[in-house]
């Protein structure tokens, strides 16, 4: 027996109606905003996510899935969707096209984590990604795309924005953390250390429970913010405001990519603790150029899937069932089979959805499974029925059963 790995799960067929429910409203709400989308391969060079995340980040260092190809080339599945969505915007020009540049992906990702709730090696990802625009009301109308999409799947989250901004605002900042963590070194955790001589920001994205309690009292990246980067954010609570969507200012966001600038947000569910952040995203005007492009500013979030399906679970969202079957067509014997098959072709072809026997089994044993499939109608064919040119059809519902003939079948079920 081979089982499945560690961190990753199947998608069961009685199941997947709710992971088309929520892709497809994902593929719903980008439309009214006018995203198209974009697709790109599972894996990418290994050197696409080194530059286009950061060497510094926790995805980089440790949970991404590299590995040598037969030719020799390092080879990564996708961590994450953004550096390959930049990639291919380079690649092909896009920059050269219509401007800004909105898309949308859903995708899984891959990281190499402890497996928990909420936390898997294999998960999914719904992102949007704008290109080519600077303004604070890009940023507001991407928080806002994300917020459309919990409201409609019935969300309770609270959002939650920061701006962590700009290379010249982030020089000072990182200055006053060094000095505020340096007495604290011997008591960070061993990645800190590393994260205190390469990029102290990221130190305020530690998980480990004594680094947090020391990072409470670090100094707030708001109080170092330059004049522009000040605006900028005022500008796009401003227009939160105005499309009235909730915030509250949490200055501990810093989000765990190197590639962001200025606005950073999360959405965080209010009803699930741990694992709770089903949304996160913010600027990154860094990252094209990073990646070898012009400088193009960007904004941009991913949404998992697996935790948006917790919360909906855990919280009663009722997610609409499939249609099942209108009708089950038993057939007595082989002839009656035959025409079962025949009439369930040409009900098909009239988008009725049927089904018919494919165990020979009785009619009892039919009736039986018709009842398991919630098939709404059953249609039995005997040889009486078959050498009238009828079947006999039961509604289940009622337990009421008429003659219909087999030339009106494909009307009387598309009423
Ligand atoms: P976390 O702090 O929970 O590790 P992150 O900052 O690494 O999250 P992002 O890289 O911003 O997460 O990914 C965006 C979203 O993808 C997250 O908010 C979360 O909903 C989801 N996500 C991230 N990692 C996982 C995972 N291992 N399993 C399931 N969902 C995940
Ligand atoms: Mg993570």
């Amino acid at each position: 027996m081979i089982y499945i790995p560690k961190g990753t799960k199947d998608v069961l067929p009685q199941d997947s109606y709710k992971w088309q429910y929520v892709e497809g409203m994902a593929r719903e709400v980008s439309a009214l905003f006018n995203i198209k989308e974009i697709r790109t391969p599972v894996f990418e060079h290994t050197e696409l996510f080194q530059r286009g995340v950061g060497d510094t980040t926790d995805i980089v260092t440790k949970e991404m899935y590299t590995f040598k190809d037969k030719g020799d080339r390092s080879i990564t599945l996708k961590p994450e969707g953004t550096a390959g969505a930049a990639r291919s915007f380079i690649e092909n020009g896009m920059a050269n096209g219509v401007l800004p540049t909105k898309m949308y992906y859903i995708i899984p990702a891959f990281r190499y984590e402890r497996p928990q709730a909420g936390r898997l090696r294999e998960f999914h990802q719904f992102g949007v990604e704008v290109y080519g625009a600077a303004a604070p009301q890009t940023d507001a109308e991407t928080i806002l795309t994300a917020d459309t999409l919990l409201k409609k799947l019935g969300l309770q989250v609270q959002l939650y924005i920061n701006s962590i901004g700009c290379k010249t605002c982030r020089a000072a900042y990182n200055k006053a953390l060094k000095e505020f963590f340096a007495p604290h070194l011997d008591k960070l955790c061993g990645d800190c250390k590393t994260r205190f001589e390469k990029n102290p920001l990221r130190l305020l994205d530690c998980k480990e429970a004594s680094c947090k309690e020391i990072n409470q009292a670090a100094p707030k990246i708001l109080e170092y913010l330059c004049e522009d980067c000040h605006a900028h954010f005022e500008e796009v609570k401003a227009c939160l405001d105005l499309a009235g969507v909730d915030y509250v200012i949490d200055p501990r966001i810093v989000r765990g990519l190197d590639y962001y600038t200025r606005t950073v947000f999360e959405f965080v569910s209010t009803s699930i603790g741990a694992q709770g952040t089903v949304c996160a995203g913010g600027r990154y005007d860094g990252l094209i150029e990073e990646l070898g492009g012009k400088p193009t500013p960007a904004v941009g979030f991913a949404a998992g899937i697996e935790r948006l399906l917790i919360v909906m679970e855990q919280t009663g969202v009722e997610i609409p069932e499939p249609a099942t079957p209108t009708v089950y067509i038993a057939g007595m014997d082989k002839d009656c089979r035959k025409k079962a098959f025949e009439l369930a072709a040409q009900l098909r072809k009239n988008g009725v959805i049927a089904e018919i026997d494919h165990m020979d089994r009785s009619v009892k044993a039919q009736f039986k499974y018709a009842d398991k499939i919630g098939a709404k109608y059953v249609a039995v064919i005997g040889g009486n029925e078959l050498a009238e040119g009828k079947a006999n059809v039961k509604c289940m519902a009622t337990g009421e059963s008429e003659p219909v003939a087999f030339a009106d079948m494909c009307m009387y079920f598309q009423k």
